[in-house]
């Protein structure tokens, strides 16, 4: 089967590499049946109330900042009274929104005017315009939402189907995120071309991109380094849920890159997080993927080498997805953080103690318990001593 793919083009600022293969079977438990993995999802660092330790770097972070730390509501009582709730959803806001939080060289995304938004969403709709006047011998169509620009050869009917899939990732993403809603994350709309003539796609990305896609990969964000996310897409042997699955996954990664600062996340968060978006939006997405993934994990007792620095093959797609959701799962606010401290600069490590008081061999460990697999670790070749700081 042919694949997704994501690239940034030169002039763009990446926020992950991202191939979203669909090629079943790798040479990573390729060759054996997939099993369900465990329903039992918590970390242990939270179930058991255990303090998180924090790294050297987040310390001394904290102690120039003299701000709350994000630790001290996991040091408070596991039901809080309802009269603090309010107060500590006003501070968790504050927190998020704090640039003295921010790390240094990370920037918060400009706030935009509606005057701005309407302008750039002008600039938007002239782009679209071009691709018409490039292809006069095809018929785009187009369709505006509350979020999201979509343009494309297909018949009216056709484009109008994916609009519904981008709207329930929005709204998955705004609520996991906690952004209020009806927030317009993009700088003015995110554009969603799907090409239905692969020659049409590739003068696009040539001419428009400057991007020379690889054979057989259904499409890409570009996360454009002045805030511009443009999905583009071509239709190929994947049926239409398939493809939607793939527009939702690589609109996620233009989510991730609006979301807050312009800071780089770790490939594994970005893929499983764009994973996971996805296979809520179209169940069962990745789930052969998701299966192949644990009984490889069964077979060979270890996360595969270099998982964490970028899932390099579908079933280490599929691993990325089973681990989000495992965070996921079992605290939502918590994998909320780690991800906000994520974009605010920390490290995978440093958001890892910060959040949880764990290293990521724990996470492998009790990510292990949590799918049966309790000697699960991972390779030493990805061991933290061993984690280079980006
Ligand atoms: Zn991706």
């Amino acid at each position: 089967m042919n694949m997704g793919y994501r690239r940034i083009a030169s002039w763009a600022v990446a926020c992950a590499g991202c191939v979203v293969l669909l090629n079943f079977g790798s040479s990573w438990g390729a060759d054996v049946d997939g099993i369900e993995s465990s329903g039992v999802l918590t970390i242990e660092g939270d179930s058991k109330g255990v303090s998180p330790r924090k790294s050297p770097a987040t310390k001394a972070k904290d102690a120039t900042e003299q701000r709350p730390k994000s630790t001290d509501k996991t040091k408070r009582p596991a039901k809080d009274k309802p009269e603090n709730d309010k107060r500590k959803k006003k501070e968790a806001a504050d927190k998020d929104n704090d640039e003295d939080r921010l790390a240094p060289g990370v920037r918060l995304w400009p706030e935009l005017s509606a005057e701005d938004q309407k302008k750039i969403i002008a600039e938007h709709k002239d782009h679209l315009k071009s691709i018409q006047e490039m292809f006069p011998q095809l018929r785009f169509n187009f369709i505006e939402t509350d979020y999201f620009l979509l343009f494309s050869d297909l018949s009216p009917a056709d484009l109008r189907s994916y609009a519904p899939y981008l709207d329930a990732m929005y709204k998955r993403l705004l609520t996991l995120f906690e952004v209020k809603a009806k927030t317009n994350i993009w700088r003015g709309k995110a554009l969603i071309i799907i090409f239905a003539h692969n020659e049409a796609y590739l003068a696009y990305e040539k001419q428009k991109q400057n991007h020379v896609p690889p054979d057989g990969v259904a499409g890409l964000c570009h996360c454009m380094g002045n805030g511009d996310v443009i999905t583009s897409m071509r239709v190929t042997e994947l049926n239409r849920k398939q493809l939607a699955a793939v527009i939702v996954h690589e609109t996620t990664h233009g989510f991730v890159w609006r979301y807050k600062t312009q800071a780089r996340i770790p490939g594994w968060v970005n893929e499983g997080l764009a994973e996971h978006v996805a296979n809520l939006i179209v169940p069962g997405f990745r789930a052969r993927d998701e299966q192949l993934a644990i009984r490889g994990l069964q077979q060979f007792g270890q996360i595969p080498a270099g998982f964490f620095q970028a899932p390099g093959s579908a079933v280490q797609y599929g691993l990325a997805y089973n681990l989000t959701k495992y965070m996921i799962s079992a605290n939502p606010k918590k994998y909320k953080t780690f991800f906000v401290n994520l974009k605010n600069g920390m490290t995978e490590e440093e958001s890892l103690q910060d959040v949880y008081g764990i290293r990521r061999d724990v996470l492998v460990t009790q990510y292990g318990r949590a799918i049966g697999i309790p000697n699960l670790r991972l390779d030493p070749r990805d061991a933290p001593a061993a984690v280079a700081k980006p």
